[in-house]
């Protein structure tokens, strides 16, 4: 299947960091996906710890989710026209944020965060955007800019074939620095259009905000007239149904969501305040448009998905985070036990160890991680049956599939695998 893929696809994969270049190996081939498993054309089962890369936080072919999709597909793929449940997906979106007074879908969240980049260039009719090492806000050509995820995990700088010129008027400071933001303000006055970040780090490894700093970015893109924007399309009803905006109480301009909107159909958002909105066309001068937006199927899942995630939320999110702690620092733990010293960052149900003794609050951090050992650490877990998101640079999710017996078998698969590259550092191997 390998081979065969790699006849017809560059690398054998849609999407770089499925190739595995990261940690070794071949990747597996999924045949199918149920609750917290993935089971590949090997016969082999998996944990899965990467949820798809996010949107299957209630777990995969959730039977409300599939069946919405069934029943939707019955009635027609796409019309490429309006239909109710755009509306009532956009209601469900706006109960769960409250700064979201209008808003768009689209099919992605590179179309999320890009659509959204320029109509805040064209509402402040400024053209620099300011974004973070490490963060990633899809594959945009101004946004591919020590962008995180794949970028960072292949060690590229931006990507060849962005122009120079595209990328002259994107900022890219260090994360959690507040200094360096103002600095950049002083320095480009009347010429930023909006500070793009994602709240919680997840495509450099999980990376939190310092205390203060999501306020401090707020009150700075305020006072030099620039729009803020959250990129949630990661952090959106995983943190907390209000994602980390509700977690940690900041009104952005504009959020853009993607991952769990859709309920793992392909599926992104963005919205924000009204007057800002309403610079879209067909009200404003802004265009942006997509053959695909809207998809019923998509709509379908994401409300089945998200009506779920609101009914049961009291229950869900702190369920959610109890899991991820038991398994997050558990394995650290065990880590420690055999002498390798982890550092694990974690909310709600992201998280990373990050192999590093230091802590990681910024890009620059979460690169002096041992990847090799990273690489090693990723093999013998997927020996033991547990999938881990194939790189350094990527968060880790938990899953409401994932119960306690997932959480027994995630350590002791750790237990294993810990001992076995421990072994491999030239280290005598831990007691018994
Ligand atoms: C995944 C992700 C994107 C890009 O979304 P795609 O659907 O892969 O285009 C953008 N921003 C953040 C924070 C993400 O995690």
């Amino acid at each position: 299947m390998q081979q065969r893929a790699e006849s017809f696809l560059p690398g054998g994969v849609d999407s770089p960091v499925r190739a595995f270049r990261a940690v070794g190996g071949d990747p597996p081939f999924v045949e199918r996906a149920d609750g917290a498993y993935l089971y590949d054309a090997d016969g082999n089962r998996y944990l899965d710890f990467f949820g798809s890369w996010g949107p299957m936080i209630l777990g995969h072919a959730f039977p409300p989710v599939t069946e919405a999709i069934q029943s939707a597909a019955a009635r027609g793929a796409s019309f490429g026209a309006s239909h109710a449940g755009e509306a009532d997906l956009a209601e469900l979106v706006q109960r769960c944020f409250p700064s979201v007074k209008k808003m768009r879908f689209v099919s992605s969240g590179t179309e999320a965060c890009m659509s959204a980049i320029r109509l805040a260039r064209g509402f402040t009719g400024r053209s620099f955007v300011i974004k973070f090492e490490g963060c990633y806000h899809g594959h945009a050509d101004a946004l591919l800019v020590k962008a995180g995820s794949g970028v960072a995990t292949f060690g590229i700088p931006g990507s060849a074939g962005v122009p120079a010129e595209t990328a002259m008027h994107t900022l890219a400071l260090p994360y959690n620095d507040l200094a360096a933001v103002e600095l950049a303000f002083e320095n480009h006055q009347d010429q930023i259009a909006c500070i793009i970040v994602e709240p919680v780090v997840g495509n450099a490894g999980t990376i939190l905000p310092a205390a203060g700093y999501l306020q401090g970015l707020r009150e700075l893109a305020t006072r030099y007239g620039a729009l803020l924007i959250l990129d949630e399309v990661m952090t959106g009803f995983r943190l907390s149904l209000g994602g980390a905006q509700e977690l940690y109480r900041i009104e952005p301009d504009l959020t853009t969501l993607g991952k769990i909107v859709g309920g793992g159909l392909p599926c992104g958002a963005f919205g924000g305040r009204e007057d800002v909105m309403n610079f879209l066309a067909p009200l404003g001068p802004v265009y942006q448009a997509g053959t695909l937006s809207g998809n019923p199927l998509a709509m379908a899942a994401g409300i089945a998905q998200l009506s779920h995630l609101i009914a049961h939320a009291d229950v869900i999110y702190p369920h959610l985070e109890m899991t991820t702690r038991s398994i997050a620092e558990g394995v650290a733990a065990l880590a420690a036990e055999v002498g390798i010293s982890i550092t694990t960052n974690r909310v709600g149900s992201m998280f990373t160890w990050f192999f590093t003794p230091m802590p990681v609050e910024d890009f620059a951090q979460a690169a002096m991680s041992d990847t090799a050992a990273f690489a090693r650490f990723h093999r013998a877990m997927l020996d033991a049956g547990v999938w881990l998101p194939p790189s350094q640079y990527e968060a880790a999710f938990v899953s409401m599939a994932h119960g306690p017996e997932e959480v027994a078998f995630a350590l002791s698969a750790a237990r294993q695998a810990l001992a076995a590259v421990w072994c491999r550092c030239g280290g005598t191997p831990p007691s018994p």
